[in-house]
């Protein structure tokens, strides 16, 4: 049986009254237990029921937005509503959590219940700034809104057109204007007649009464969310990423609130590297695209540094001793390579460098112009628990065994 839904009437309502028309208790299934895990203080004894009410302002999960939160009071006892849902009948189901875990049967009871109107105005704020956004783009581009999803965190919408950035700009900027002109928002159901004659936005097929969004001269668009009444409302519209997504776009915006708490979040990061480089917020990106060139120089400049350090480490080493093993604690694999062909142009034996520590263990590269380095791999498997092989000219791999055993091995 359908539920009667009490938002589609008025979206800014937050308590209402119902009846209970059925209770049973649910599964804990892998999606409530997530829902559970946004709660604090559950404790295990807890036990999730199922509820359908006669009627209701939580809006479900549908059409890729999150449901309502809140409570509802049955019994004498508030209990959190941790989701929401709708089936094909229309049927309103509303998962509450009975922390103790006690069993209640509260059919035909009278309910009473509370949303949580900060996250419901939230979304109306996001979701209405999807259709301004969805409905400029739209008309623009004369493609598809082909995919969305309304988090708590984010908006996200799918065109099935390319966009540039500079065209995404100057709809980011109309849209604000719109906001700013504070246009009305009507949800209306037309008759069947009235909706053969009329052009609208729809992302699904739709079974019985269309639910019609309209904001004048920006978009009409079927849809069954509860939406701000006015644009004004939205405050703000910000495009955050936008990317090239199966042939067409896809792109993040936030609205209202989100949007201003994501802006002071950002602004209080850039302030911060801004102080920490001493620059200007202006010059912020030059600033660290300075640094990170030099930190790349630099790092180059100590890749060759340490690979000359090796060099003259590795001329040091007498010509009697029989093979030629060095350490170090840092070097990179290609100016290790360079050292053992030179060292085995120069000499026979074994040749290798270890680059690491006691505690984190050892990389090597071994080379030889005489002896079988596959042959040595085996060994260094077998004694030093060491992974890796290679050919027999040159082996390489890893080690967790000590400095001094390795020099023992080597003998
Ligand atoms: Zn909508």
């Amino acid at each position: 049986m359908s539920t009667i839904k009490l938002y589609d009437e008025d979206a800014y309502k937050t308590s209402f009254s119902a009846r209970v028309l059925s209770c049973s208790e649910s599964e804990i299934t892998e999606r409530l237990q997530k829902r559970l895990a946004l709660l604090t203080d559950i404790p295990e004894t807890v036990k999730i029921y199922s509820l359908v009410l006669d009627k209701t302002l939580f809006f479900p999960e549908e059409g890729g937005q999150t449901p309502d939160g809140g409570t509802l009071t049955i019994c004498g006892r508030d209990l959190p509503v941790i989701d929401v849902a709708i089936d094909k009948t229309n049927t309103i189901s509303h998962y509450v959590a009975v922390c103790d875990g006690s069993s209640f049967q509260p059919e035909d009871s009278e309910v009473s219940g509370n949303i949580d109107f900060a996250h419901r105005f939230s979304n109306m704020q996001n979701h209405t700034g999807e259709h301004i956004f969805s409905g400029l783009v739209c008309r623009k581009k004369n493609c598809n809104n082909v995919g969305f999803h309304l988090s708590d965190d984010i908006v996200t919408m799918d065109y099935d057109c390319p966009l540039t950035k500079e065209e995404i700009d100057a709809l980011e900027l109309k849209a604000n204007e719109i906001i700013t002109k504070n246009l009305p928002v009507f949800c209306t159901y037309p008759s069947e007649e009235e909706l053969t004659g009329l052009s609208y936005r729809s992302k699904i097929e739709i079974d019985g009464p269309v639910r019609i969004v309209t904001i004048p001269g920006v978009d009409v668009c079927a849809c069954c969310a509860p939406h701000v009444k006015n644009t004004g409302e939205i405050g703000l519209l910000k495009v955050i990423d936008f990317m090239k997504y199966k042939g067409g776009t896809r792109l993040s915006i936030l609205c209202g609130s989100r949007a201003f708490i994501d802006f002071r979040k950002k602004q209080e990061k850039l302030v911060s590297i801004s102080r920490t480089l001493s620059e200007s917020i202006e010059n912020t990106d030059l600033a660290v695209g300075k640094l990170y060139k030099e930190k790349n120089d630099l790092s180059y400049k100590l890749r060759q540094l340490q690979g000359n350090l090796l060099s003259i480490k590795a001329d040091s080493i007498p010509d009697n001793v029989k093979h030629a093993i060095l350490f170090t604690e840092d070097c990179d694999v290609n100016e290790a390579r360079k050292v053992i062909n030179s060292l085995t142009k120069k000499r026979g034996g074994y040749c290798g460098v270890f680059t690491g520590s006691d505690e984190s263990g050892f990389s090597f590269i071994i080379g030889s112009s005489d002896l079988d380095c596959s042959v040595l791999a085996k060994e260094l498997r077998e004694k030093l628990n060491a992974k890796g092989g290679g050919k027999k000219e040159m082996i390489q791999g890893h080690t967790d065994a000590k400095e001094d055993e390795i020099i023992k091995f080597f003998g």
